[in-house]
């Protein structure tokens, strides 16, 4: 039996998640439960699940005696003894602490917490590796590329193409981009997903996380990384071969699978509560270009890779903070990859180095943002 510490479980990962440790519970047991501030369904899924731990990461809600609260009750929940795998749904940069400290006490981290790596890729690898532990993705595509590229070795990749399904504003004229409204971002075409990752989705800042998120998960330099867009989301992301062979790993869009192998990795286990595949259904299968011209954000976010430092932390920074506007309609969609353009122009330079200088540059970017809008 492997203990399961779910923080951010009552998202739309978590809650998925659930849904699938329920039916693997021979395997699994919830050690652990953390969530933002959802008391009502934190309790009965703590109910249901009898975790030894449960943490509420706001203080001041009304909630269960027992339960520890503060943002410490990460931390906590992710470094148990009874705890050898930490699925990591939290949204944002708030997931940081408990990455880190996972991989430093030896877990299993399954990420679906994409904006840890992208903002401390370095830290969170040297603590993999001090510490022992080690990262498996839940992000559909890479996980999908992990299916592909298990028991092979690293010089067999020539390169590896991730997935987008373009999001709600795939074929939009530009002219109309400049109108769309909270409600046409948050309306996505095959996912439904917390609302800041749903937005991420239709700017494609989500795939330039994705595109920082493969190179450090799979140590490939990011010219051997490309993005092509695929609007029905069955192929979750290929990888080419050097002898030209291209693998690809397919499915109905289901985060259901992507969980449980993110918990059972390098095996496969019996799991009938995934949707059947069905070829003819789910047919045609198209690619497309991306349209990089209309969506800057995710060349904007590539770049900030490449350069390096602290560029990807104040691109996810200013993303965070911007779609925190947009959804407060405070800003335009198109606004979002201005913003980040912007704080990307005043801080991209900065040096990386500690998670104190990473906390204090994404902080610095949030400010730059919410000037850059007098918000
Ligand atoms: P969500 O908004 O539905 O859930 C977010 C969770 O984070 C909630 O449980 C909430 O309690 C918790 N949370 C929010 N702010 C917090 C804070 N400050 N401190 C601690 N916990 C906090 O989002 P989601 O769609 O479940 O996405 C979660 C993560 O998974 C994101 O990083 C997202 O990019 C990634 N992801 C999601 C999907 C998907 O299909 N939903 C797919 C791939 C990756
Ligand atoms: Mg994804």
């Amino acid at each position: 039996m492997r203990g399961i510490a779910l923080l951010g479980s009552t998202g739309s990962i978590g809650t998925t998640a659930l849904r699938v440790i329920d039916r693997q519970r021979d395997r699994f047991r919830v050690a652990a439960l953390t969530a933002f501030a959802n008391t009502e369904l934190l309790e009965q899924q703590a109910s249901r699940f009898q975790p030894s731990f449960v943490g509420l990461v706001r203080n001041g809600t009304e909630h269960n005696s027992r339960w520890q609260t503060g943002e410490r009750c990460l931390v906590d929940a992710a470094t148990r003894d009874d705890v050898d795998i930490v699925l990591n749904a939290v949204v944002g940069a708030a997931g940081l602490d408990a990455t880190l400290a996972a991989l430093e006490a030896g877990k299993r981290v399954a990420l679906a917490n994409k904006e840890t790596l992208v903002m401390a890729g370095d830290l969170a690898m040297a603590a993999a590796k001090r510490g022992g532990g080690e990262i498996v993705p839940v992000d559909s595509e890479h996980s999908a590329i992990l299916q592909c590229v298990t028991g092979r070795q690293a010089g067999d990749i020539r390169r590896v193409i991730l997935t987008a399904s373009g999001g709600p504003f795939r074929a939009w004229p530009a002219e109309r981009l400049a109108r769309a409204t909270v409600e046409d971002a948050l309306h996505h075409p095959t996912w439904t997903m917390g609302r800041k990752i749903t937005v991420d989705s239709a700017t494609l800042a989500n795939k330039a996380l994705e595109v920082i998120e493969a190179h450090y998960l799979f140590d490939l330099p990011y010219d051997r990384i490309e993005v092509v867009v695929h609007p029905q989301s069955v192929v979750h992301s290929l990888v080419e071969f050097v002898d030209g062979s291209v693998l690809a790993q397919l499915s109905a869009p289901t985060m259901e699978l992507p969980v449980l192998y993110a918990l059972t990795h390098p095996e496969r286990v019996p799991d009938d509560g995934v949707r059947p595949f069905d070829p003819v259904a789910c047919s045609p299968l198209t690619f497309e270009p991306v349209r990089y011209d209309q969506f800057p954000a995710l060349r904007l976010g590539v770049q900030a890779g490449r350069a390096g430092g602290a560029a990807p932390a104040v691109f996810n920074a200013a993303n965070e903070q911007a779609v925190a506007l947009f959804l407060e309609g405070r800003i335009t969609f198109v606004d979002i990859a201005s913003a980040i353009d912007s704080a990307l122009e005043t801080l991209g330079d900065t040096a990386s180095g500690s998670r104190e200088a990473l906390l204090a540059v994404d902080a610095e970017a949030r400010r730059h943002v919410r000037r850059l809008f007098s918000c």
